[in-house]
């Protein structure tokens, strides 16, 4: 373990997962914490209730499809709903830069606001504070939430099954390389947006379609690969994916080229993987795309059993590849 935090702590691969695993789980050991899953499912008298917290630092703070303020409550809603979890309330606690402009807050603000309202909740707590210059760079936001769960199933790594469908609700990649392309001003991806949305609508339509959903996880820092490497870890299966099953948009993968990413690891922000049995899959797939954020919906893979929890990928040139948890740099402050 390294004496100092890196980069790489932050950027979801092995770094953020030895630092969770090694440093925070066994100082704030709970049963409910180690279950590592996006939200914490609690009971509370007459209710089930899922509680998640996340912090926005994306760099720039404002982007193609998004902002941070769009962004830090579809980031939250959507680690509720992928727990089965109706999102009802949020917090918002704000570390803004002395200097930062006052016309830029409100747009944020605002974009806070409307994004709650697309999502059926409320920000109903929060709080502000202001550093010296250089001590923040721009503004940071951490929203809390918390939803109801009414599903009667346990949705989480620990129940996905072998024979499970593998499918996810759309392209991937586009809040990463909307980001990049941002920053590094590439003039020629101009048309790449943020996928950033709120997928509650997208997830109750799919839990109304099938009473047997197993796993669902927002693909968000560290991309669908990271993903799909912690459930077969988690789960101790054999998730096989076949790569050309998996949509990327043509500018995402031009993009991803000339910076020589793989949209693999890219980070999304209106992406999910959703496990259940396969009996269940077309179902699940028809609910998926008649919704607006799962039009182009797939199934991408499929889940069996193992000695060992690992994630395969079929590959378009017909090979076969073992992917693991990203380690090294990725992408630091994509959300
Ligand atoms: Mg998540």
């Amino acid at each position: 373990m390294a004496d100092k935090i890196l980069l790489e702590h932050g950027d979801g691969g092995l770094l953020t997962n030895r630092l969770i695993t090694e440093t925070f789980l066994p100082l704030l050991k709970n049963d409910v914490l180690e279950r590592m899953d996006d939200s914490a499912v609690l009971k509370s008298p007459g209710a089930w209730l899922c509680f998640t917290t996340d912090s926005y630092v994306v760099q720039p703070c404002f982007f193609p499809g998004g902002d941070i303020g769009s962004l830090a409550v579809h980031g939250t809603v959507n680690d509720l709903a992928v727990c089965g979890g109706t999102p009802l309330h949020l917090s918002a606690a704000l570390i803004i830069e002395e200097g930062f402009a006052m016309d830029d807050l409100r747009v944020i603000i605002a974009s806070m606001a409307e994004a709650a309202r697309s999502a059926g909740v409320g920000i109903v707590t929060g709080d502000t504070k202001v550093v010296p210059r250089g001590a923040a760079d721009g503004i940071f936001i951490t929203t809390a939430g918390i939803g109801a769960v009414s599903y009667s199933g346990t949705i989480s790594a620990e129940s996905v099954r072998p024979g499970d469908a593998v499918i996810l609700n759309g392209p991937i990649g586009n809040h990463g390389a909307a980001i990049l392309s941002k920053r590094e001003n590439l003039q020629f991806s101009s048309d790449i947006r943020s996928d950033s949305a709120p997928l509650n609508g997208l997830v109750n339509e799919i839990l109304a379609a099938c009473p047997r959903i197993h796993c669902m996880r927002d693909a968000t820092r560290g991309g669908l690969g990271a993903v799909l490497a912690e459930i077969a870890h988690q789960s101790g299966l054999r998730l096989t994916v076949s790569e050309k099953s998996i949509p990327v948009d043509e500018a995402v993968r031009g993009a991803c080229e000339i910076l020589g990413l793989d949209p693999l690891f890219l980070a999304n922000e209106g992406k999910m993987a959703v496990f259940c049995p396969a009996d269940d899959a077309g179902a699940v797939l028809a609910a998926m795309q008649s919704h607006e954020y799962g039009r182009a919906a797939a199934v991408i893979g499929h889940v069996a059993a193992s000695e060992r929890g690992c994630f395969v990928m079929d590959t378009v040139i017909g090979g076969q590849r073992e992917i693991d948890l990203p380690s090294g740099e990725l992408v630091p402050r994509i959300c």
